[in-house]
């Protein structure tokens, strides 16, 4: 699920540990955002990038990627990690699909990802409007890679199987965090649920598009988690055929949500990494700004764009 943290930019400090210069120095390099978001506001366009303001925008906006919202901005749960607000959410935008192919065209990107809150008030947490989606940007702009980061849909095989048959190039969902740290971090998600649904994609998706099609999931340090649980993580998630991993370091959107435990040193991220890479994932990407579709584009290169 997108993480939402509206601040990512002012870590709220109130006595938690200090943003490390590992983190700060590498805001300073968003100097050249400034071009791209004068061209997004012209064209009153909106991404999650822009609204989540992940650090990762120059990278992503330069290979010709972004990340949209879909279902509105309301969820029906409410993690320990995210700020974007929980309640009953609106009715879905049936032209969002074809509002959403016409954003891609108009940003000529060559990798769109897609996400959403969690619509557990859906009697398909909104599986068909995600393929709708996938649908409509394949027939409006061909060749361009689409990467959907899915809620788990309550553990719905079936919502998870008609989102893989409208082709997505990657299917992604975070499991966030080690197990045991599921009740304050994800308290409406399950680890095992979660496993669940990213092997029925893997095993729905080689079926349907061959090796091709990547499952991938995704973690956020720094909230107490220990090296062997990441292990036993690591594992759990390689059993599940997922293909990438990305791990990256949690940071607090405001003090309404989880406090920092710790900041993960750069060093240790690609130490995990390689002890990660080594449980068989295709690909790991590790570091404290490593976001869920970070380098989603890299993708599109493995499969030459696209697999429909
Ligand atoms: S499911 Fe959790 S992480 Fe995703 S939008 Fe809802 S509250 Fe945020």
């Amino acid at each position: 699920m997108a993480r939402f943290s509206k601040r990512v930019g002012r870590e709220v400090l109130d006595g938690h540990p200090r943003l490390p210069e590992w983190i700060t120095k590498e805001r300073v390099k968003l100097g050249g955002l400034h071009a791209m978001k004068k061209d997004l506001r012209d064209s009153h366009l909106h991404t999650v990038c822009e609204e989540a303001r992940c650090p990762n925008r120059t990278h992503c906006f330069t290979h010709g990627t972004a990340t949209f919202l879909l279902m509105g901005e309301v969820c029906t749960r409410a993690c320990g990690f995210c700020s974007i607000q929980s309640g009953k959410p609106r009715l879905l935008d049936p032209q969002e699909p074809r509002e959403t192919a016409e954003r891609v065209a108009a940003l000529n990107l060559r990798f769109a990802v897609l996400t959403s809150v969690n619509r557990d008030d859906l009697p398909d947490g909104g599986a068909a409007h995600f393929a709708d989606t996938v649908l409509a940007i394949r027939r409006r702009n061909p060749g361009v890679g689409v990467e959907v980061l899915v809620p788990d849909f309550l553990g719905d095989l079936e919502a998870v199987a008609r989102v893989v048959a409208s082709g997505p190039s990657v299917f992604n969902h975070n499991t966030e965090t080690v197990p045991s740290l599921y009740p304050e971090v994800r308290p409406a998600g399950r680890f095992e649920r979660s496993l669940r649904v990213l092997a029925h994609a893997k095993e729905m998706g080689k079926a349907l598009y061959g090796e091709a099609f990547r499952t991938k999931s995704g973690l956020m340090l720094g909230l107490g988690e220990t090296e062997p649980e990441l292990m036993h993580t690591f594992e759990a998630l390689a059993k599940a055929h997922v293909d990438i991993l990305t791990l990256g370091q949690y940071l607090r959107p405001t003090r309404h949500q989880l406090p920092v435990k710790r900041y993960v040193p750069p060093e240790e991220f690609a130490e995990l990494g390689a002890k990660a890479k080594a449980f068989g994932f295709q690909t790991v990407y590790a570091g404290p700004l490593v976001r869920s579709s970070f380098n989603a584009h890299e993708v599109a290169e493995m499969q030459g764009i696209s697999i429909a």
